[in-house]
Parts: C-alpha cells; structure tokens; sequence
C-alpha cells in the first residue's frame, strides 16, 4: 500500500483567533497547495507544493508541538489531500481536529474531521462543495448578503470576517448583522490579531 505523505508548510502552537473556537489554545499545520488564487491572499508562501517537504504521517506529528487540545489543519487548501490517516492519528492522540478550507471540494464523512470550517472565496469560487460547521466570509467590497449561504450551517454560524480591521468593513458588518435578523449572522474579529499574539 502506498505511504501517503504531505506537502507540509509550517506548525505553530498558539490559539484559533476565529470563529466558534476563538480563544481556545490550537496548533496549526500548514499544508502547501492549493486551488485557488485570491488576489488578497495572506497564505501566498504555502502556494508552492514542490517546495514543500514531503512528510508521513509519523514525521509530520514529529514536527509538531501537540499540547494543545484542539489541532486546526489549514493550508493553502487542505482538501486537497486524503487527511484520513493524519485525522485518525491525531485522534489516536486524544486531539480535536479542525480543518480550515475554501469549501470548493467535497470532504468524505470517513475522514472524521471534527469541525470544518469553510471559508467561500468571492465571484464563482463561492461554491461550498462539503458541510461546514461554521461560514466565514470576509467582509470587502463584493461581499453581497446574496453571496452567504447561511443555510449551508446551523443558525447562528455564519462569521463576517472584518477585514484586516479596517473601519469600513466592520461598519458593514455590523450593517448586515442587524439589517438581516433572519440570517442569524455574527461579526468575527480576529482575536489573535487584537492581542498582539500572531
Ligand atoms: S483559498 Fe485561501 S489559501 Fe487559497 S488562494 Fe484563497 S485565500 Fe489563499
């Protein structure tokens, strides 16, 4: 049987800035690649896969620091790559696992991931292809109320991502949280970011 292995970027401890689990201490494993190409991209150097070191399972959990309780693996785009086998490795560990993705590719239920977290890109990438837990759009100038599939979640999981803090975005943030009641929607900070600790 073939060794599956990863195209691994970078891992960090530190805790998830965003979303459900804001606050909560996480490590990070960053995977290289990925389908897209947003022009705001803040991940760009963990576009090249070739670049990457190609790691087992076994080697890829060397590297890590895996105190924290909740492992989020994120990339690029992690979908990218059966996760399977580092899913229930991480299991084995007695970790939560989270994955951080565009939402443009399908996740099979036997990966077992514990939260997935999808994160739709603008114009025709907005298409969610498997079932989140929880939507983050970033707040910009494109984001229209007709782009957020607050359906695709439970009520009240859907995040609008200020962007980089700007004045702008929050105050339409805050604009569409109140404007549409119905959609349960929440404005997402980037706590990590508030506190310094990036
Ligand atoms: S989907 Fe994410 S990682 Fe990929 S290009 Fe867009 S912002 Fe960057």
């Amino acid at each position: 049987m073939e060794l599956i292995t990863y195209p691994f970027v970078e891992t960090f401890a530190g805790i998830q800035g965003e979303g459900t689990f804001m606050g909560m201490g996480a490590t990070f494993i960053r995977l290289a690649g990925c389908n897209l190409r947003c022009a705001w991209c803040d991940t760009t150097h963990s576009f090249d896969v070739d670049r990457a070191r190609r790691l087992t399972v076994n080697e890829l959990l060397q590297e890590c620091s895996l105190t924290q309780p909740l492992v989020v693996i994120t990339g690029g785009e992690p979908t990218l790559y059966n996760l399977q086998p580092l899913v229930t490795a991480i299991h084995k560990l007695d970790k939560r696992v989270a994955i951080e993705t565009n939402g443009t590719n399908p996740i099979p239920a036997e990966w077992d991931i514990d939260w997935v977290t999808a994160s739709p890109k603008p114009g025709s990438n907005y298409a969610i292809n498997c079932r989140p837990n929880e939507l983050k759009y970033v707040v910009d100038d494109r984001l229209s109320v007709t782009d957020i599939a607050a359906d695709r979640v439970p009520p009240g999981h859907v995040y609008l991502q200020i962007e980089s803090c700007r004045p702008e975005s929050a105050r339409k943030a805050y604009k569409m949280v109140v404007e549409y009641p119905e959609l349960k929607l929440r404005v997402g900070i980037q706590l990590h970011k508030i506190l310094g600790v990036e």
